[in-house]
């Protein structure tokens, strides 16, 4: 009777998962798409109680991991939207270490003569303790370096031959799990060697990769977390873990490559290509002219305007401005000028990012438009407004064969009749290199906190309607 209560808890679980990933897909769906993730996974959860191996079991530990996970958890949560990524690196970070404790249980308790040992879940279970330590470790430094702590520099960290010193650990490590499918009990000793393996491999993996290419490279962890559960899934014989694991490994495949793609990198650019090192300004020393104007003249110049295109990006995110970019909008459409919002794909620091601020301002989803979309639209556009964005306007994606963002699709801003771009500083986006849109004759700068200055232009624009 158990077991049938478990394995239909599992199924609609696994449904469950699979329709979450699909709503989650569309912005119509996706709330929705979150609530079957968690429904599915209560019924995971609940399932999992209902094995016999637990119900004869005491539940107090696991009432106390309960309240310790809601303890820990809930804040957790509590964190603004840029520091998502960081967030979910942490997720990832305690999935890899749950796996890897499960499976260093599970090995001792094979050792002892409780469990079954046969080669097959041996070989999942060093397959699980690999991925799953190397992404705790890997996980953590990834969120460290976005989050900037000082301890970890979230610049690419190099030096000569580390390539060849990482695969080499990598290798000794799988060695020794070879040798331990082979004959555990004789090797045992050999597995806390691959348990430290793993947790150094996750450190060293992360250091030369410089923080611009964190969030693609935690899709990346998030993979390895999902197939580690599926080795888990393996090595326990649980149908649940192995579907869910894959659908998170796949995932989280994806979800990097599509990264990849709207960067015009690969793969092992983003692990081996130390992108982010902050570029030398050029030695010839050449005098390039920077023009700016005032909240109160970027107003003026909109209001003249027919077409105005906002670029929003990571500036936008960091200052909380969208709700006074909303207020803009609401004045220029007011005034019949006809205004859209420029989306790239990688604006932010994850995908969709620019899509749930604007969302959360409560801006048509119709004026939302992609790049592909809006991009012959630029030539028509009287002014653009840049936002806080910085690598995905910048023509040396386009025309600098020596630039890093090279042959990144951006969007044409410097198409646009005028360029007014809001940002703090003269001061390089997360690419680390300079940006010619903002020394071009048609830009002019507004220089401040993007939240500050869109606020003086709302209330400029309020304003002279009120006039
Ligand atoms: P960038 O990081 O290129 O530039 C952001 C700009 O915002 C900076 O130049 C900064 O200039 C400005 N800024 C920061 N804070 C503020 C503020 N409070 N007010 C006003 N301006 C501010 O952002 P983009 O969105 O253009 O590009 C995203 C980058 O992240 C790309 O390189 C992309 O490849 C990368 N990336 C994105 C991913 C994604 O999924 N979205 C994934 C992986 C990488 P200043 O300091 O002068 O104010």
């Amino acid at each position: 009777m158990n077991d049938t209560i478990i394995q239909l808890a599992y199924l609609v679980a696994t449904a469950l998962f699979i329709f979450s990933l699909k709503w989650m897909n569309d912005p119509a769906t996706a709330r929705r798409g979150v609530l079957a993730g968690v429904a599915a996974m209560v019924m995971a959860i609940a399932g999992t109680l209902f094995n016999p191996g637990i119900l004869g079991g005491n539940y107090k530990w696991i009432a106390l991991a309960v309240i310790l996970g809601t303890a820990i958890g809930v804040p957790l949560s509590w964190v603004p939207l840029t520091a998502v990524p960081q967030r979910t690196a942490l997720s990832h970070a305690f999935g890899g270490l749950a796996a890897g404790l499960v499976g260093v249980a599970e090995f001792y308790l094979m050792a002892s003569g409780a469990h079954e040992v046969t080669k097959f879940r041996v070989g999942a279970l060093c397959a699980e303790v690999l991925l799953g330590f190397l992404t705790f470790t890997g996980s953590l430094m990834a969120a460290g370096k976005l989050q900037e702590i000082k301890w970890i520099p979230s610049r690419p960290v190099t030096y000569s031959g580390q390539n060849f010193i990482n695969l080499a650990l990598l290798a000794i490590a799988i060695i020794c799990c070879a040798m331990l499918v082979m004959n555990p009990t004789e090797y045992r000793a050999l597995f806390p060697v691959v348990v430290f393996l793993a947790l150094l491999f996750g450190v060293l993996l992360i250091i030369p990769i410089g923080g611009a290419d964190m969030p693609t490279v935690i899709a990346l962890l998030n993979s390895y977390a999902g197939l580690s559960a599926v080795a888990m899934g393996f090595m326990m014989d649980n149908k649940l873990l192995i579907t869910a694991g894959a659908l998170d490994g796949s995932s989280g495949l994806i979800l990097s490559i599509i990264m990849c793609k709207a960067m015009n990198r690969s793969f092992t650019n983003v692990l081996f290509g130390a992108f982010g090192q902050v570029q030398a300004t050029s030695a010839g020393g050449e005098k390039k002219v920077v023009r700016s104007c005032t909240p109160t003249d970027a107003a003026q110049l909109m209001e003249a305007a027919s077409l105005v295109v906002i670029v929003p990006g990571y500036g936008m995110a960091v200052a909380q401005a969208q709700h006074r970019v909303r207020e803009i909008y609401d004045e220029l459409t007011d005034r019949g000028v006809s205004v859209k919002f420029a989306i790239h794909p990688v604006a932010g620091r994850m995908p969709g990012h620019m899509n749930v601020l604007l969302a959360e301002a409560e801006i048509p989803y119709d004026d939302l438009v992609e790049m592909d979309e809006i991009n012959p639209e630029m030539p028509q556009c009287d002014v653009c407004l840049v936002i806080g964005a910085n690598d995905v306007v910048n023509p040396a994606a386009r025309t600098d064969k020596s630039s890093p963002i090279f042959g990144m699709p951006i969007i044409d801003a410097d198409k646009a009749k005028a360029v007014l771009a809001i940002k703090r500083s003269m001061n390089p986006g997360f690419a680390g290199i300079e940006n010619a849109l903002y020394y071009n004759e048609k830009t002019l700068m507004v220089f401040g906190d993007a939240k500050a200055v869109t606020g003086e232009i709302a209330k400029h624009l309020a304003g002279d309607e009120a006039a």
